[in-house]
């Protein structure tokens, strides 16, 4: 090989959820080569709401304009500017709001989202049906080589692993004994379902049913906000089993069944019924929304073991593959969109270098520099939300005491929410070039 005139840099991204997508589109406005190789046999996410902060927000537009005008096409605008939380137990008033800034932290269908993205990404760019099994560096060049598991090769300059929480190339990074290769049951399980608007508006009002709200209590939570052009009520009902504490490792001592591996279980309505007996009218009333069977998802994170690194020569893993964190702040998948930034901003420096210099020795140099500042930039910011994430979930179940005095709430939860709402994306780019420039020099 040598230092001839090089290829253009290409970069392989395992898994087309939330933070592989936008990372291809940040990789497509930055004319940076890709291939998108995804598992299933065509994009997918599941029939749930998901609601994205001003950060992600911020994010996707820094990525490309493209990416945050298709989000905001299928967002659905909240009636207020606020989060709201309400005594779901006690007395159902409002017990804090929060300024989301303006049209900020809107919801939408998870499939509407990615439908949206997925219709800007080029189609010869994604390769459906490819199970990344793994990655090798054959001695006759200088690109790594991924393994599929129907038996297929591709080949790279890059990994970029965003398979997800179960991430097999998380596993691929970390040494076979790592406690970090699997997730842990957060002994947190949760009900999800969407309804009708109609329906929600004749139980609990137009007020409660056509803006962000929450509703705090002993030993759960339930999340509404409206998606889908104001047709449908997205509603999550998180649970701590009896006993929880903030707790656990890999799903020791679980009641979750199989809870090192299943995210989901059947469940019934009357479960959740009995869950809320006792709570105020309107939360049994939103309780009573839910179909008769129903899922209901085990929530797993990383906080009991995180990942100790991101990035292994020029593989790394971003998003949920990363730094997998509960829903309680909302704010898991705008991480994955952060990290696709800085490393969308990264790979494009590395392609304009190896433009002006060549070699593809140097090219995977470059590379190593770029994913070790990827995760010099990433890891910090990314730990403190899986925390603060539990943190939350403590508050919003009182079983952090803070959480039934409004004033104390108040404060704690703007904390937690400002620290993630207020990063600067534009200077954790400029920062992350700047440690390029120093290393690669
Ligand atoms: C109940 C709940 C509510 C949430 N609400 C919010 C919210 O309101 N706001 C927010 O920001 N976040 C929220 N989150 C978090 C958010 O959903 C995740 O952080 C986000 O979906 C992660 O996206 P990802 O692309 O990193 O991973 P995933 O969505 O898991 O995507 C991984 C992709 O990789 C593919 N894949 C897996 N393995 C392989 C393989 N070996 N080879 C090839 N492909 C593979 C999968 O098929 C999948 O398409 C919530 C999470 C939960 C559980």
């Amino acid at each position: 090989m040598g230092a001839s005139t090089p290829e253009p840099l290409h970069v392989a991204i395992i898994g087309a959820g939330i933070t592989g997508v936008n990372l291809a589109l940040g990789l497509l406005a930055r004319g940076v080569s890709f291939t998108l190789y995804e598992r299933a046999p065509c994009f997918g996410e599941i029939g749930a709401g998901i609601g994205f902060s001003p950060n992600a927000e911020r994010a996707m537009g820094a990525l490309s304009p493209d990416v945050l005008a298709a989000f905001k096409r299928v967002a659905n605008p909240n009636g207020e500017d606020y989060f709201q939380w309400v005594d779901g137990y006690g007395s159902g008033k409002l017990f804090f709001k929060l300024h989301v800034g303006k049209d900020g932290f809107q919801g939408g269908r998870r499939s509407d989202i990615l439908d949206a993205w997925a219709k800007l990404v080029p189609p010869d760019t994604v390769q459906f049906g490819k199970e990344i099994d793994t990655i090798t560096q054959p001695p006759s060049t200088h690109k790594l080589r991924l393994h599929f598991k129907d038996g297929s090769t591709a080949d790279a300059d890059a990994v970029i692993g965003c398979d997800g929480i179960r991430s097999r190339v998380r596993h691929l990074l970390l040494p076979p004994s790592s406690p970090a290769i699997q997730p842990g049951y957060t002994r947190k399980f949760c009900f999800r379902a969407l309804a009708p608007l109609s329906a929600a508006i004749a139980a609990i009002g137009e007020h409660a049913s056509t803006t962000r709200f929450m509703y705090i209590g002993p030993g759960a939570h339930v999340i509404t906000y409206p998606v889908a052009n104001n047709t449908l009520l997205n509603i999550l009902a998180v649970l701590s089993e009896p006993d929880s504490g903030s707790e656990s490792g890999s799903g020791s001592g679980s009641d979750w069944p199989h809870a090192s591996h299943t995210h989901t279980a059947p469940g019934h309505k009357r479960q959740a019924a009995a869950a809320f007996r006792g709570w105020h009218e309107t939360v049994r009333g939103i309780v009573d929304l839910f179909p008769d069977e129903m899922e209901k998802w085990a929530i797993f994170d990383m906080a009991a073991h995180p990942a100790p690194a991101y990035t292994k020569g020029r593989v790394c893993v971003a998003g949920d593959a990363a730094h997998a964190t509960g829903p309680h702040l909302g704010a898991g998948g705008g991480m994955g969109i952060e990290d696709a930034l800085a490393l969308a901003a990264l790979m494009e420096e590395v392609k304009k270098r190896v433009e002006q210099k060549g070699g593809e020795e140097k090219k995977g140099e470059l590379v190593e520099r770029a994913l070790e500042v990827y995760e010099e930039v990433r890891y910090t910011r990314t730990q403190e939300v899986v925390k603060a994430t539990r943190e939350a979930c403590d508050l919003f179940h009182w079983r952090d005491e803070r959480g039934r005095d409004p004033e104390r709430f108040g404060r704690e939860i703007t904390e937690k929410f400002h620290r993630i709402w207020n990063y600067d994306v534009d200077e954790m780019v400029e920062e992350a070039l700047e440690l390029l420039d120093q290393r690669a020099a």
